[in-house]
């Protein structure tokens, strides 16, 4: 029988000797093995259970929103906290008041903010709410579309031709059968509303 002590010690020697021919191999067997990954990192929460500490969860979601700040705008908390405090919290649109993305106690009822970009230059433009500002009021457009839109709104051709001619009042649509939108439990549970709303709406 050989010496256990040996032996461990020339497999240390063997694995700080192989160390990066080892983790790429490693890196190979889990990008071959996702299941496998997936399975092991579930048995690992399963091992060491729920966190249920809330300052935990909270500083573990911080972490999280710091991770993505940086790699999706490669901005740091202190960076993102600067734009905020240049545009006194607010929306640069619509003036509402943003939640601070890092501070719990600024402004925690305020609304949430997106980091707006230019999406072809990808050049960082300002915090504005995530809803409706950066979705539905920005979107993708450019800074030309934008000034096509002002100029569209600020004079509409119909005007010209009709003047302000207004639509008639809208026909309410009839609803489809409530079992087809979700069926009783949807109805148990007041989502109907929602529902109801995407069927009828524009
Ligand atoms: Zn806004």
């Amino acid at each position: 029988m050989r010496d256990p002590a040996k032996v461990k010690a020339k497999y240390k020697r063997y694995r700080e000797k192989n160390k990066t021919k080892r983790a790429a191999s490693a890196r190979t067997w889990r990008e071959n093995n996702p299941e496998r990954v997936l399975q092991l990192q579930r048995d690992y929460v399963a091992r060491r259970g729920a966190i249920t500490d809330p300052e935990k969860i909270m500083r573990t979601k911080l972490v999280a929103s710091a991770y993505q700040l940086l790699t999706t705008f490669g901005l740091t908390p202190e960076e993102w906290d600067q734009l905020y405090r240049y545009q006194n919290g607010k929306c640069r649109i619509c003036q509402k008041v943003l939640r601070h993305r890092f501070s719990l106690d600024l402004a925690p009822d305020g609304k949430m903010a997106s980091v707006d970009h230019d999406h072809k230059t990808g050049v960082i433009r300002g915090l504005v709410c995530a809803m409706p500002c950066n979705r539905r009021v920005i979107g993708n457009a450019t800074l030309e579309e934008a000034t096509a839109l002002v100029t569209y709104l600020s004079d509409p051709p119909a005007y010209a031709v009709f003047g302000e001619r207004v639509v008639p009042p809208k026909k309410r649509k009839k609803r489809k059968p409530a079992a087809k939108l979700g069926g009783t439990q949807g109805a148990a549970n007041g989502s109907t509303r929602t529902v109801r709303r995407r069927t009828t709406g524009r």
